[in-house]
C-alpha cells in the first residue's frame, strides 16, 4: 500500500463518490426550481458511472490510502439498488468506513437493507422543525415529520446518524434551538453547517452566512457547551458536547474557520469527473479512462499524479470578491 501526499503535504484519506445529479427535493439553496426545473438537463444513465466502475476506483483510491468512503449526490437513494454497490465497497480489504448522506426523504423504508448490506453510518440533512419553514427549503411539499421518522427507523436499523442543519440568515435562523433542543434529548449529533459559495445558483454573499460564533453565541444562552478534541487528524467538524449530558454538536466552518490545512479529501462527481477541492471549476475525467484499454496501474499512476500536484486551499484565501468571481460547480452534481 502506497501513502500519496499534495504539495502542501497532505495525504489522501477520504473519498466522496456522488452516485446520482437527480434530486427529489429542490434546496432553496443547492437546487433552485427556477434553474433546476423540468427542462434541466440531468446526466442520463449511461453517463453515469456503474457500481463496477465506482468499484474499481474505489479499490484504486484505497490503494492510495483512502480509509473512508461517503456516497452522496443529488439524493444517494434515489440511485437504484444502492445497496448493491454498498456490498461491492464493503468487500474492499482496507476501507474502514462506509457512510451515506441523504435528504432521508426515502431512508425510513431502505435503513434495513442498506445496514444488511455493509453501511455504517448516515448523515441525514434536515434544516427546520418547522413545517412549513422546512417545505419552504426544500420546495418539494415534504415536511420534517417524514424526515424524523426516517431518523428513527434508521437508529433502530443500528446505523450511526447524524444530523446536517444548513443554517442561513432570513431561512432557519430561529430553527436553532428547537433542532438543538430535539436532537439534545435523542442524544443524536447535530452538525450546524455554515451557508457556503458552492456552485453559481444560490445566491451566495457573506451577509447570508450565519457563522459558527454566531449561533454558538445563542446556543449558549440556553445550554453549557464544552468544546471536544479532534479526535482524528482531518476531522471536519468543530464538536462541543452539553455538560452532563450525553448529547454533542459539531459545526462545519468553513467559511469563518477554514481547514484547508488538513483537507485528506478527495470527490467524484456522478459522470466520474476527479475532483481535488469542493470548489474548484475543473474536474479530471475519470470516466473516460476507466471505458479506455489502460491499465489498473496506469490509471492509479493518473490519480496519484493529480494528488501529488494538488495545491487547493480554497476556503483558506476566500475573499467576497474572489468568491463571486471563480466559477464553480454545483453542489447537488459534487455532493457536497
Ligand atoms: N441530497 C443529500 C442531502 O441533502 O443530504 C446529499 C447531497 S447534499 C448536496 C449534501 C449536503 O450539502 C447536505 O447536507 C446539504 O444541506 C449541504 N449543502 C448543499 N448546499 C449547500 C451550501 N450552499 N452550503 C452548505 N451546505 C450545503
Ligand atoms: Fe437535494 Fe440534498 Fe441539494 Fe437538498 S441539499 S436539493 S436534498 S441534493
Ligand atoms: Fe478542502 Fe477545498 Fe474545502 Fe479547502 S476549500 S477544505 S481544500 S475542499
Amino acid at each position: 500500500m502506497s501513502y500519496i501526499t499534495d504539495k502542501l503535504g497532505r495525504p489522501l484519506r477520504d473519498l466522496r463518490i456522488s452516485v446520482i445529479d437527480r434530486c427529489n427535493f429542490r434546496c432553496t439553496y443547492c437546487m433552485p426550481r427556477e434553474i433546476f426545473g423540468r427542462d434541466f438537463a440531468f446526466l442520463p444513465k449511461d453517463q453515469l458511472l456503474s457500481f463496477e466502475e465506482i468499484e474499481r476506483l474505489a479499490v484504486i483510491f484505497v490503494g492510495l490510502g483512502v480509509k473512508k468512503i461517503r456516497l452522496t449526490g443529488g439524493e444517494p437513494l434515489l440511485r437504484r439498488d444502492i445497496s448493491t454497490l454498498i456490498e461491492k465497497l464493503t468487500a474492499i480489504d482496507g476501507l474502514e468506513d462506509i457512510a451515506l448522506t441523504t435528504n432521508g426523504m426515502m431512508l425510513g423504508n431502505m435503513a434495513k437493507k442498506l445496514k444488511d448490506a455493509g453501511l455504517k453510518r448516515v448523515n441525514v440533512s434536515l434544516d427546520a422543525l418547522d413545517d412549513t419553514v422546512f417545505k419552504t427549503i426544500n420546495d418539494s411539499n415534504t415536511g420534517p415529520a417524514r424526515i424524523l421518522n426516517s431518523i428513527d427507523k434508521a437508529k433502530e436499523a443500528g446505523l450511526g446518524v447524524k444530523v446536517n442543519m444548513v443554517v442561513k440568515k432570513g431561512m432557519n435562523v430561529q430553527e436553532i434551538i428547537p433542532m438543538a433542543a430535539y436532537f439534545k434529548e435523542k442524544e443524536i449529533p447535530l452538525r450546524f453547517i455554515e451557508f457556503m459559495d458552492v456552485g453559481q445558483t444560490n445566491g451566495w454573499n457573506y451577509q447570508k452566512v450565519i457563522t459558527k460564533g454566531e449561533i454558538l453565541q445563542l446556543l449558549n444562552q440556553h445550554y453549557r457547551l464544552e468544546p471536544i478534541d479532534p479526535s482524528y487528524r482531518g476531522e471536519v467538524a468543530r464538536r462541543y458536547r452539553y455538560a452532563d449530558e450525553n448529547a454533542e454538536i459539531g459545526f462545519i466552518t468553513s467559511v469563518s474557520e477554514s481547514f484547508c490545512a488538513s483537507c485528506t479529501r478527495a470527490r467524484i462527481a456522478a459522470d466520474g469527473k476527479l475532483y481535488t477541492c469542493l470548489f474548484a471549476s475543473e474536474g479530471f475525467d475519470l470516466r473516460q479512462l476507466l471505458r479506455s484499454d489502460i491499465s489498473e496501474e496506469a490509471l492509479k499512476s493518473s490519480i496519484e499524479a493529480r494528488w501529488n500536484n494538488r495545491t487547493d486551499r480554497y476556503s483558506d484565501e476566500r475573499t467576497e470578491a474572489s468568491a463571486a468571481k471563480k466559477k464553480k460547480i454545483e453542489m447537488s452534481y459534487i455532493g457536497g
